[in-house]
């Protein structure tokens, strides 16, 4: 089922008192100036209340001093700030976090935060679980289940930034107290990239009211090329994506010709690799100084060949584009195998000697912030999920495993 869009929510919210409370965090900047239009408001209003939301962190509308007391009692009435619940948060001793996210009826979605020396990366979802249905993904095997709303996307960074800034200033999170968020080069999440669980081009319309807040320097100010969308390649949606939001693109590759990737990947089917790189070079036409990232997962005997790199670099020599092998993270029913790591730094030579800039990720725990949704691999235990969710999605709870 798919959420209510957040414009049909507030235009709902404000001439009935008894109707659901909206969830400001499901609108971005056009829906939240509807909002208060609506209720007959100036519409810096939406502005101010933008930035308490998005920039201070602020879940309590007594602490929005600067907006006028029956504002205030109008949003408190007809209002919330919710984010999904934490079933888990983890912290490793690098630094990275991973957070397990209730979104109702026995499903959790993954965050994760990467930090690096000069910069921080959040890995988001959009979808609990995938229809793509990738051999090599977990998420995909998991099968279906929904798309997330806008408040449940970017509530993930919501949250993720409250949580770090808290953490940082050596504050315990207090639900509902004020926490003054870091801006400019002084900002713990410095990158966002939605390659989490789920196909964000197939939630389409949320995933780009989320971007739009992304961008949005009312809310969280990021630039268009520190935000990355991951598509494993939704041609059409590739197109609206380059009018609607042209931010920073990943195109998850994995195999250099169709009849390989029609079984990695069975969206190929649908949109072959010639309608996809012609969809690549398309998109570079609005965002013309920009190169395409492409992910490819390095599976043992199946895309790791000579004959593969090969014709990987005339795909190459089609796009601007730069390549992230990922290596594989084995799962029990993927039937698949890692590349040896010699494998793979000859897969990654033969590129980069035909000039194709290449990046090897490490392996998990040292650096995911290219493949997150081999995470997802970890929370696929329903029965165990179930039972950890039954005590722990109240809102705001946290449980700390620290690793
Ligand atoms: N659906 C989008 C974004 C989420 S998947 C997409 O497919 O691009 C994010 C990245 O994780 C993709 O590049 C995906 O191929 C990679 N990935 C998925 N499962 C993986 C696994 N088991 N090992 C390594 N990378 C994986
Ligand atoms: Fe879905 Fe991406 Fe996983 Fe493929 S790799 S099943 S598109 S989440």
């Amino acid at each position: 089922m798919n959420p209510i869009s957040p414009i049909a929510q507030a235009d709902k919210a404000a001439p009935r008192p008894e109707s659901p409370p909206v969830n400001l965090l499901g609108l971005d900047g056009a829906a939240l100036a509807s909002l208060v239009e609506n209720w007959g408001d100036k519409p810096f209003r939406a502005k101010q209340l933008q930035r308490w939301l998005h920039q201070r962190g602020v879940d309590d509308f007594e602490q929005m001093t600067d907006l006028a007391k029956s504002f205030r009692e109008k949003l408190a009435r007809h209002c919330e700030i919710r984010v999904p619940g934490v079933v888990t948060a983890h912290k490793s001793a690098d630094g990275t976090r991973k957070w397990l996210l209730d979104v109702g009826n026995g499903n959790a979605v993954e965050t994760v935060f990467i930090p690096e020396d000069d910069r921080g990366t959040l890995c988001i979802s959009t979808q609990a679980g995938c229809t793509v249905a990738c051999r090599f993904c977990s998420t995909g095997h998991q099968g279906f289940n929904r798309n997330l709303g806008v408040d449940e996307i970017i509530g993930q960074l919501w949250l993720a930034r409250r949580t770090i800034e808290a953490d940082r200033e050596g504050a315990r999170l207090v639900r509902g107290a004020p926490v003054q968020l870091g801006a400019g080069d002084d900002r713990v999440i410095s990158n966002v990239v939605m390659m989490g669980m789920g196909e964000p081009l197939l939630n389409y319309d949320n995933t780009v009211s989320a971007l739009r807040l992304m961008l949005d320097d009312n809310a969280y100010g990021l630039s268009r090329r520190r935000v990355t969308v991951s598509t494993s390649g939704v041609v059409p949606m590739m197109d609206r994506l380059a009018r609607d939001c042209p931010v920073a693109l990943a195109v998850s590759l994995h195999a250099p010709n169709d009849a390989l990737r029609d079984d990695l990947v069975p969206l190929n089917r649908k949109y072959p690799l010639s309608e996809l790189i012609a969809a690549c070079q398309r998109y570079l036409e609005f965002a013309p100084r920009d190169f395409i990232t492409f992910e490819y997962v390095m599976l043992d005997g199946i895309n790791d060949g000579d004959e593969h790199a090969r014709q990987l670099i005339d795909i190459a020599r089609q796009v601007s584009c730069k390549f992230n092998l990922i290596p594989f993270n084995p799962f029990p029913q993927s039937g698949l195998k890692r590349s040896p790591a010699a494998r793979v730094r000859l897969f990654a030579q033969r590129l980069m000697d035909a000039g194709i800039v290449t990046t090897v990720r490490k392996t998990r725990g040292d650096d995911i912030d290219a493949a997150c949704g081999q995470l997802a691999g970890e929370v696929k235990d329903r029965t165990r999920l179930k039972e950890r969710l039954a005590g722990e999605t109240r809102f705001g709870r946290i449980v700390e495993v620290r690793e």
